[in-house]
């Protein structure tokens, strides 16, 4: 980490601005060789964290732009950091890259700025990783999750959860270290109760990836039901589009049709899909099972029906593959008769008029993130949930041999459990995972 690392910071194209980015012990050095202030302070004597106004030299042609320096350790990146602000020209950018190559510094990898951010303890790995999801996010609820990790909200309460290990470890240690003296270190009762203490907090945890893991990735919905019910002219008043293809024509939705929308800051993903009609020929078929798997791995079910007709024989068979996966049975085409239907409604549609849309997109929010507060600390992502579980699970086996076998022995899995815990900030992770993680970034980040 001791050379200097520099990149366009802003995406490529044009716009207002363009910052280049330098960092490491020497970026000031390259600021020197390249920028030349208008006013009297010289390069060595900038004040941190002030835009100084000058001639940025881009090697074939000179830009009038900004110069800001930031301080190690007080920067992003913990190091010596100086920003090039030119006039937001592809080539422009360009030019100035190449100027601070020229100059000293070389061309940094994906993500090496957060790592370097990192590896300087500026911050923890998950915490980097919320970044990557701020940054990638397409729903309200995906970049305030990843705020809340960028925030370091899961390293800290990770980190609690570790203390209270070190505490546990560090009575039992002293058991083994002294057991001739006559005080008791560790009250076994104590132990088991801290222990059951700390695993329930955990499976707390571990249990709100389940929404979780839906702000994350989208929560998956799927419409199902005969053919003609009015799948695809629902999917189409929910998107509010005419994304998908109405045909009178029974059996004639294919494929599944995907389009998204948010709901309560929550993307949702709808696929409509062929209706699950026995007896088609083989592409339908083909659908049909493709219909199928989709349900499978579905978050929730749209169960569509036509609300005017009583339920026919197709309309049962489709209703009796949904068994056991999270529904909601919707009625459509209230505008022509709305009571013609036996079987009970979660919510009653007209996919024509567009009435009562708002009230299913509230109830598939409802039937989903029960209990999504949006202040409330989610883990968002698998490697988290991963690393919690497995620290859970030790800590489990932990509880069930304390009093039973001598410290040393219960001792192993609590120690296991906070190298597990250790991943999630990034203190325990292997050079692989951390690896992987920052090439998600793109250069100059
Ligand atoms: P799918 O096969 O279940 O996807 O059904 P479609 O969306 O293709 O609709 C089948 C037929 O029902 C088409 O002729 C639609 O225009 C009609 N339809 C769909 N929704 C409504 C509705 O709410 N009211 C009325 N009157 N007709 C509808």
């Amino acid at each position: 980490m001791d050379d200097v690392i520099a990149a366009v910071a802003t995406p490529p194209g044009k716009g207002g601005v363009a910052i280049v980015r330098v960092s490491g012990q020497g970026a000031l050095a390259v600021a020197e060789k390249m920028f030349t202030p208008a006013g009297k302070t010289k390069v060595a004597c900038f004040a941190p964290y002030r835009l100084y106004p000058g001639r940025i030299d881009c090697g074939g042609f000179a830009d009038f732009g900004l110069c800001v320096y930031f301080k190690a350790p007080h920067s992003f990146t913990g190091e010596d950091v100086v920003e090039f602000h030119c006039h937001g020209g592809t080539e422009i950018a360009r030019g100035a890259l190449l100027r601070t190559l020229a100059c000293g510094a070389r061309l940094a990898g994906r993500g090496e700025f957060t790592k370097r951010a990192f590896l300087n303890g500026k911050l923890s790995l998950a915490s980097a990783e919320g970044l990557a999801d701020m940054i990638n996010g397409e729903s309200e609820a995906e970049v305030r999750a990843g705020s809340m990790l960028y925030a370091e909200r899961l390293s800290a309460a990770v980190r609690a959860a570790q203390a209270q290990l070190t505490e546990l470890l560090a009575g039992i240690d002293a058991d083994m270290d002294f057991p001739e003296e006559d005080i008791e270190h560790t009250d076994l009762f104590t132990a088991k109760e801290h222990i059951r203490a700390l695993a329930a907090s955990l499976e707390e945890l571990t249990r709100s990836y389940g929404t979780g893991k839906k702000i994350g990735s989208g929560v998956s919905v799927v419409l199902a039901g005969r053919p003609n019910t009015g799948k695809s002219s629902v999917l189409n008043a929910l998107l509010g589009s005419d994304r998908a293809i109405v045909s009178a024509q029974a059996g004639t939705t294919r494929d599944a049709v995907e389009g998204s929308i948010e709901i309560g800051g929550v993307r949702f993903d709808l696929c409509d899909t062929a209706g699950l009609r026995a007896g088609a020929d083989a592409l339908e078929r083909e659908g049909v099972e493709r219909a199928r798997r989709r349900i499978e791995g579905a978050d929730l079910v749209l169960f569509v029906l036509d609300a005017s007709q009583p339920m026919s024989e197709e309309d049962k068979e489709a209703y009796a593959a949904l068994e056991g996966k999270k529904m909601l049975v919707v009625h459509n085409k209230t505008d022509l008769r709305a009571d013609a239907c036996e079987l009970p409604a979660d919510v009653r549609v007209s996919a024509l008029t567009g009435e009562n849309i708002p009230l299913l997109k509230q109830k598939m929010f409802d039937a989903c993130m029960q209990g999504y507060n949006t202040d409330a600390l989610f883990v968002t992502q698998e490697r988290h949930y991963a690393a919690l579980s497995r620290a859970l699970a030790l800590l489990r086996e932990a509880e069930g041999l304390c009093g039973s076998v001598p410290p040393d022995l219960w001792g192993v899995p609590l120690r296991e459990a906070w190298e597990a815990l250790g991943e999630v900030t990034g203190e325990t992770a292997n050079e692989r995972i951390i690896d992987e993680i920052f090439s998600k970034f793109c250069v100059g980040k």
